[in-house]
């Protein structure tokens, strides 16, 4: 169409939930690597609005310690209510709940943080103020405007997009008259038809038309994706729906039920299953089994018998003999506990991608959606990224799909045990095969703890992780049953002698954190602060004990190849920028900080100097007593020998990639040859 404005972008985002904020927030905080010119990434979602209460708030380990690398912990984290303990409520013989377990909300020691509470709205904001700081305004949710077509061509991916008014952006509101003016998040539920949303809104042609031409779209668009099915059948999410139907209600409860501000499994007798989730403000979220809503013969409930008053009753029968009541309402929903997963994750040209809901749906009780899609998101964007600035190969970016879809499967797999689990009538006793055995549910429960964390990620070999085994396929699609470009190589035996000189830091893992001590000024740093989600790898070398003569020379011939004009740290580096700028290494050592010097101790690579600012004191950590803050003992808790050390590459997103002795740079080489254009 002539007159239509045409733009060209590096990324186009679509969908600015959390899986899509996150994805333009990792992508503005690339800025750190050089490129000749800026990524141009934009963010379009249809709505006119962010999300202000309601949906999901529960955030776990790992997304917080991705949100410290992106530098907002400390926002969540205070202004959240922390999740500490959960109890487990049954009925006894008669028949009355009574609290029957208690058991901690987050494994001990698992991580530096633990689970915690907060409305998406407000982790929305976090990411929007982010975006703006590191993209220094240049990345804003572009809001109102709905994708129409999408061609993928040899260069580039089309995407026509049309302008909607106020009125088509905002979020259809189902009024019920009920106690409060609380707001619905029927809207997003899936006892909403996949079409009912757009249905009035795709069809008319008015507003502002725009082609945008990207290298790389995602998709972020939510369960009733535009871009998934943009992209064809056979990305159509497949699994299954069951009878089982929730209520979700935040409320400001006036009850005696003595465990409100517990977080808390209740299954009654007969009147279905409660979760209760103490929240923020006072709040405290309600997952309610709905016994007396059941799907119709086409497998959906009906959304119009579903209202406030309806969910709250079924509450009030499971508490019992407990009163609760509300004068409150902040947001509620409903939907049908069903398990659906994309075949595929990234289209097979590897320029359209999906993420978050867009590819795996399940219920919301574990909070694992909105921790997913986040996590989707920055697995992929400093791959595409960081391919977009000339700086990685396009085979690194297979890895999505391989990596992701892994995790989701699990998710799936998790959620169809856990939810009818917790759905089940529990049994009256051993003899009662159809009831849920409670002591099952007690077990699933701490098990599933670890997997909901998502620190048990483990991600399998492939170009960016160099371990044994099978690095899997690309998808379940037959044209894309294909393994893995680049693959590195490595037989068990090798991989075991590898793993061995650091037990606590399995390859495909996440780098756990452990204090040590910055060399230069004695303050104790959590290791896991100094891997910051600026798109660079590191290496990190654990020096040992540098005091040993031998051990010194062990690292400065490691030095000497690191520095050298030939070697991946200097081919790495674009001309003219800092010997940092695509990997930097950080250096831990095991001898005593008070009997060596930064300067002389350690080779200047390990330390750079730059004319303008001096050394760099920001790169040599002990592993030593801290005056305040205890010890750390980061090499007995990585599992380092204290005298000879070890080396480890890690990836932008902090998963270890690569373990070798100092003796194994040439590996080393290999492993930045197989990722970097160098
Ligand atoms: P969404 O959040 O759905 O975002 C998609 C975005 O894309 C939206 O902004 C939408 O407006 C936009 N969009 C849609 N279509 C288009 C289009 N055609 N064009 C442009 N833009 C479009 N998860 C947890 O981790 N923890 C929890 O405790 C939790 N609790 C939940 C409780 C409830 C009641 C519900 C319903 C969900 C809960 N979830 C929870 C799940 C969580 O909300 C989702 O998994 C998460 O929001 C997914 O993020 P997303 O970015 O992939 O998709």
């Amino acid at each position: 169409q002539s007159g239509t404005l045409e733009t060209n972008v590096d990324v186009l985002i679509i969908g600015a939930g959390p899986a899509g904020l996150m994805a333009a927030a990792s992508l503005a905080h690339l800025t750190a690597v050089p490129s000749s010119s800026p990524l141009a990434v934009r963010i379009i979602d249809k709505r006119s609005t962010k999300i202000f209460s309601g949906q999901a708030d529960g955030l776990q380990c790992r997304s917080l310690e991705i949100f410290d690398s992106l530098g907002f912990a400390d926002r969540a984290w205070k202004e959240a209510n922390h999740m500490i303990e959960i109890c487990m409520w049954n009925p006894d013989a008669s028949g009355v709940i009574q609290r029957s377990d208690r058991i901690p909300d987050t494994i001990v020691g698992l991580s530096r943080f633990q689970q915690i509470v907060l409305h998406q709205g407000r982790i929305e904001r976090f990411f929007l103020d982010n975006i703006q700081k590191y993209s220094g305004g240049a990345i804003k949710v572009e809001r109102g405007i709905l994708p129409t077509s999408l061609e993928i061509g040899e260069e580039r991916v089309k995407v026509r997009v049309r302008r909607l008014t106020e009125e088509q952006a905002a979020p259809p509101q189902v009024r019920t008259g009920s106690k409060s003016e609380s707001t619905d998040g029927l809207f997003r539920s899936n006892l909403v038809g996949d079409d009912y949303e757009d249905q009035n809104i795709t069809h008319q042609s008015d507003g502002e038309e725009e082609v945008i031409n990207a290298r790389f779209v995602i998709g972020c668009d939510g369960a009733r994706s535009w871009t998934r099915r943009a992209l064809g059948p056979e990305f159509e999410l497949q699994g299954e729906a069951t009878d089982f139907i929730w209520g979700v209600m935040d409320i400001i409860p006036i009850t005696d039920f003595p465990d409100i501000r517990m977080r808390c499994a209740i299954h009654s007798a007969n009147d279905g299953s409660l979760m209760v989730i103490p929240r923020e403000n006072r709040l405290v979220r309600l997952y309610i089994q709905l016994k007396e809503v059941t799907p119709d013969a086409s497998g959906r409930a009906d959304r119009s018998k579903i209202t406030p008053e309806l969910i709250f009753g079924a509450a009030q029968k499971i508490l019992k003999p407990y009163k609760i009541d509300y004068e409150y309402c902040d947001w509620w929903t409903a939907y049908q506990i069903g398990q659906r997963i994309s075949p595929s994750f990234s289209h097979p040209s590897n320029k359209v991608f999906l993420a978050g809901d867009a590819v795996h749906t399940h219920s919301p009780k574990a909070g694992q959606g909105m921790n997913v899609s986040m996590q989707d998101s920055f697995n992929l964007t400093w791959k595409v990224g960081l391919v977009a600035k000339g700086i990685c190969h396009p085979r690194i970016l297979d890895t999505y799909q391989s990596e992701r879809r892994r995790v989701a499967q699990d998710l799936i797999e998790f959620d169809h045990k856990f939810s009818r689990l917790f759905s089940g009538r529990p049994a009256k006793d051993v003899m009662d095969a159809e009831g849920v055995s409670m002591a099952e549910f007690k077990e699933a429960f701490l098990k599933g703890n670890l997997f909901a964390s998502g620190l048990s990620v483990d991600y399998g070999p492939s170009s960016l992780v160099v371990k044994s085994g099978d690095p899997g396929e690309l998808g379940d699609r037959s044209d894309r049953s294909r393994k893995l470009e680049g693959v590195h190589k490595i037989t068990d035996e090798a991989f075991r002698a590898k793993q061995a000189l650091a037990k606590g830091l399995p390859v495909g893992m996440r780098v756990n954190s452990f204090k040590v001590l910055n060399q230069a000024c004695a303050r104790p740093w959590h290791f896991q602060e100094r891997l910051k989600a600026d798109g660079r790898f590191r290496v990190v070398l654990f020096a040992g004990n540098i005091l040993d003569q031998t051990q010194k020379q062990r690292v400065k011939a490691f030095c000497d190849k690191l520095s050298s004009p030939s070697g991946f740290l200097r081919q790495a580096t674009p001309e003219g920028a800092k010997v940092d700028s695509v990997i930097e290494v950080l250096t831990i050592h095991s001898a005593k900080r008070t009997e060596t010097e930064l300067l002389t101790d350690f080779p200047d690579i390990l330390h750079p100097f730059d004319p303008r600012t001096g050394w760099d004191y920001n790169k040599v950590f002990v592993d030593d007593e801290s005056y305040h803050e205890g010890f750390g003992d980061a090499y007995h808790n990585y599992g380092v020998d204290k005298e000879r050390g070890c080396v480890v590459a890690v990836r932008p997103d902090q998963y270890v990639g690569w373990i070798g002795e100092l003796e194994d740079f040439d590996q080393l080489q290999e492993y930045f040859e197989g990722i970097l254009v160098l």
